[in-house]
């Protein structure tokens, strides 16, 4: 797991200047913009939807909104950056989060990059609505912070540059709640009311609505993506592609050395290595990205751009949140392994062009199905409180567990949670894992049976108490995950003005495998009510 600023002990951490808190104001803060020096930027300085060859990125400017205010705030994230929570809705800080000013040391910038789109190149795509303000130096780690949804860039095309509450509040929450699980992510710092409203048209189905418009303060140390470096390659921008490899390179892959052919490959490898742990991570708490495209693939291996993503309530490999993508389910729950892949291959294709040598890229990809591998049958034997997958007959039981989960639908969160409780005897604490509750018919129940008494006599051979297998499993098995119809239900009362749920399950999320008990009423299956509710189950890529 990763550590948290809090972790440090207090002399490790960076000198304060704030009032009580101890953090610094946002606002008095120098940024840097090492992106913007070390990168081919664009010349035209106007801002209006062009191709724009040769370029990293654009120079732009948020575009300011008419009533910014605050409506969530992370605390976790402050930290990481040292930074003061904003008094109210008219303190300077709120200004910078919405857009509305912009610090003489930033040099807001919207990044260009391309992207393989449900398995077809798409060209010049770019930051259409995200604006990098700058990047913030914090306990030794240099953060870039970007406002999503800040306003008209070169590369918005046919959009409008903003972003509506709904989507907002579902970045901010996830990108924190996957930060607790333990699974690589970027950040989010501030969500923004702004005032404007946004006009969408949800279900695609000629119904537009105006919707209230919000802005995310994202949080990472980078948000290059892998269609940063297809672009270059795409155009043969040769020189603008070495120069992106080796900023990334030396700015964060540092210990890889000094850029030559042969740090090219590390670095391929590095990449492939840090998106299967990702992945990994993504399997083992039932997440689903549900926009796979390669302009959503971190280039430091970080879930990156949470849209239409969804958990897996009932384990189905074949679900996907994205309505977009029910035709062809390429980016279900099941297939993320293989279309990170697939992924990594059109990265490893953009950088042939710095790495000749085609064996060190089909060695990198043969990292990253190694890496999967192990990093996935490691996080499933934490999940069943085994030391390891490695005796014979585990890869039975195991395929066997997944096929029971299929018999009925069975809740993935639950039924890992409260496996260590239940026992071939004593089926009952897995009830409230299954959607059809009392009505298990007889088939399913012995085949589950079955598969108890294999388990239990498995876990005696690694010798641990149930105590001690229960306290393993519990770090790897979420209680609280961010279910959807629970993030549906925040922004319903967001929308009416009510933040109170977003702040309860950014609470909550915090430690999502601690038991809780007094929230307890959101670690329940989906109730049926939300069964097929737009939002809770079938999103669009609207946002
Ligand atoms: P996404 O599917 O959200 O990852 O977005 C794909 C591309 O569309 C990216 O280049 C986004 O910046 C762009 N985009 C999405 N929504 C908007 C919007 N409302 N305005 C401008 N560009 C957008
Ligand atoms: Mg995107």
């Amino acid at each position: 797991m990763q550590q948290q600023a809090s972790d440090l002990p207090a002399d490790l951490r960076s000198p304060v200047d704030g009032p009580e808190t101890g953090a610094a104001d946002l606002s008095t803060r120098e940024f840097d913009d090492s992106f913007v020096r070390a990168l081919p930027g664009d010349a035209q300085e106007r801002n209006f939807v062009r191709q724009v060859p040769g370029a990293s990125y654009s120079r732009v400017a948020p575009t300011p909104v008419a009533a910014p205010r605050l409506l969530a705030w992370s605390d976790a994230c402050a930290e990481l950056l040292n930074v003061a929570r904003p008094r109210n809705d008219t303190d300077p800080v709120v200004e910078i989060l919405s857009g509305n000013r912009v610090l003489p040391t930033m040099q807001p910038y919207a990044a260009r990059y391309g992207g393989h789109q449900f398995g077809n190149w798409a060209g010049q795509l770019g930051d259409g609505r995200a604006i990098t303000l700058g990047e913030l130096c914090s306990q030794g780690e240099s953060w870039e912070l970007q406002l999503k949804g800040a306003g008209r860039t070169p590369y918005s095309r046919t959009a409008d540059g903003r972003a509506v509450l709904r989507s907002s509040v579902r970045e901010f929450l996830c990108s924190e709640a996957m930060y607790f699980l333990g699974v690589p992510t970027t950040r989010a710092l501030s969500l923004v009311g702004t005032g404007d409203v946004v006009v969408r048209d949800m279900f695609y189905d000629g119904d537009p609505r105006p919707e209230a418009g919000a802005i995310v303060c994202r949080v990472a140390p980078s948000f290059v993506r892998f269609g940063n470096f297809e672009i270059h390659a795409s155009r043969g921008e040769h020189a603008a592609l070495q120069r992106l490899a080796d900023y990334v390179i030396g700015k964060h892959f540092p210990a890889l050395g000094t850029p030559s052919p042969e740090v090219y490959g590390r670095w391929f490898e590095e990449i492939c290595r840090r998106t299967a742990v990702m992945i990994a991570h993504w399997m083992r708490v039932g997440f689903v990205h549900g926009v796979m495209n390669t302009d959503n693939m971190s280039i430091l291996g970080l879930t990156i751009d949470y849209g239409p993503y969804g958990w897996l309530e009932g384990y189905d490999p074949s679900w996907t949140p994205n309505t977009t993508d029910l035709p062809g389910r390429r980016y279900a729950y099941g297939q993320q392994p293989q279309v990170a892949a697939w992924n990594l291959a059109r990265l490893a294709n953009a950088l042939s062009a710095l790495i000749q040598d085609v064996g060190v890229l089909e060695h990198g990809l043969e990292v990253y199905a190694e890496t999967f591998t192990s990093s996935w049958r490691r996080m499933l034997a934490e999940k069943l409180g085994l030391a390891s997958l490695d005796r014979a007959g585990d890869d039975a039981l195991v395929g066997d567990l997944f096929e029971v989960l299929q018999q009925t639908e069975t809740d993935m969160t639950l039924f890992f949670r409260r496996l260590a409780l239940a026992s071939a005897e004593n089926v009952e604490p897995l009830r409230q894992a299954f959607y059809a509750g009392d009505a298990l018919n007889e088939a399913h129940r012995s085949q589950l049976v079955a598969w108890l008494a294999r388990y239990a006599a498995r876990a005696q051979q690694d010798g641990l108490t149930v105590a001690q297998r229960t306290a393993s499993m519990n770090r790897a098995n979420p209680k609280y995950v961010l279910r959807n119809y629970l993030a549906q239900q925040a922004i319903d009362a967001a929308n009416a003005g009510d933040s109170s749920l977003i702040e309860r399950l950014l609470r909550v999320l915090k430690t999502p495998y601690d038991e809780q008990t007094e929230h307890s009423d959101l670690a329940q299956r989906r109730p049926e009510w939300a069964r097929n509710k737009a939002g809770c189950s079938a999103l669009s890529c609207s946002s």
